[in-house]
């Protein structure tokens, strides 16, 4: 059983004043004040949301001094004792500096993030106000992983969150604990022109779950889903599927802006998102529909 229209009440609009409140704090790199006030507002709405919240905090290193960095992941869980369960996640903290600006003074400036980090976590934010009415058995997670991208230039290592996020994960699953059947990362999913592309390793190590996605999409009419094969993207998904876990990056590695200084709520289109969102919830309501194990 699914729920009739369930997909569809996911408001892009909605989800891009989410954009714009999030960026009202100013650039959120891993470790920034921002990131931390970010990091609260959003636990204070998967909480208000139903979700039975977890802050999985950690350290990393700054790659430039060497310095530690506080660095966290939020993470909610609705039905938590669930042991089959499916993960939706996005990065948090917007990249230090915009290193792909052509000037290269421009370089060196912080910037928003609208998009990259921003529309993600918007995403999930928007879904969290609809998964308490996911029918069926399975558990939900929604995770907010930190620290995706505290690089500069080429300096620093990427997917520091979701790699602490995998660790725990696989550590509790060796003990008994609960399993992921599949989980989707989504990355930049609000840009105007955005096109997202079959992504390289979600392709070639989760064949199956990138063709159910594309397949609501394309029973969605979802016309910024491409069958083109993309490029392979380094994302959150990748220490996920280290750990055996299906995952896929819906991400537009081709965002205009992309780190640059253009990244802020006007270069965001509330279609693209919510067309995002609605194959994502519409793909939830079919496996939920499915039930465990299928
Ligand atoms: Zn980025």
């Amino acid at each position: 059983m699914s729920l009739p229209g369930w997909a569809d009440r996911f408001d892009g609009d909605r989800a891009i004043r989410d954009i714009v409140r999030l960026c009202a704090l100013g650039p959120r790199p891993s470790g920034s004040p921002a990131a931390g006030q970010q990091r609260r507002v959003v636990a204070e709405h998967f909480r208000s949301s139903g979700g039975a919240v977890s802050i999985q905090g950690f350290r990393g290193e700054h790659p430039l001094t060497g310095e530690p960095v506080p660095m966290a992941n939020v993470v909610a869980s609705w039905r938590p004792g669930a042991s089959d369960r499916l993960l939706v996640a996005a990065h948090g903290d917007t990249r230090p500096v915009a290193d792909r600006e052509r000037d290269p003074a421009r370089r060196l400036l912080p910037f928003l993030g609208a998009n990259d980090g921003g529309s993600g976590v918007a995403a999930l934010m928007e879904l969290a106000r609809h998964v308490s009415d996911l029918p069926g058995a399975l558990g939900v997670d929604l995770a907010v992983f930190d620290a995706e991208e505290l690089v500069f230039d080429e300096v620093g290592d990427y997917c520091l969150g979701s790699r602490e996020f995998a660790r725990r994960h696989r550590r509790a699953f060796d003990s008994g604990g609960p399993s992921y059947e599949a989980a989707v990362v989504l990355d930049m999913v609000a840009g105007r022109s955005m096109q997202l592309n079959r992504e390289g390793f979600g392709l070639e190590y989760a064949a199956w779950l990138t063709e159910e996605l594309w397949e609501v999409a394309r029973d969605r009419g979802a016309s910024r889903f491409s069958e083109d094969c993309g490029h392979y993207v380094e994302d959150d998904h990748l220490p996920l599927l280290a750990i055996g876990v299906p995952s896929v990056a819906l991400v537009d590695i081709e965002f205009p802006e992309w780190h640059t200084v253009g990244d802020t709520p006007e270069a965001c289109d509330p279609r693209a998102i919510e067309e995002v969102g609605r194959v994502v919830m519409g793909w939830l309501g079919r496996v939920a529909g499915e039930g465990p194990g299928r």
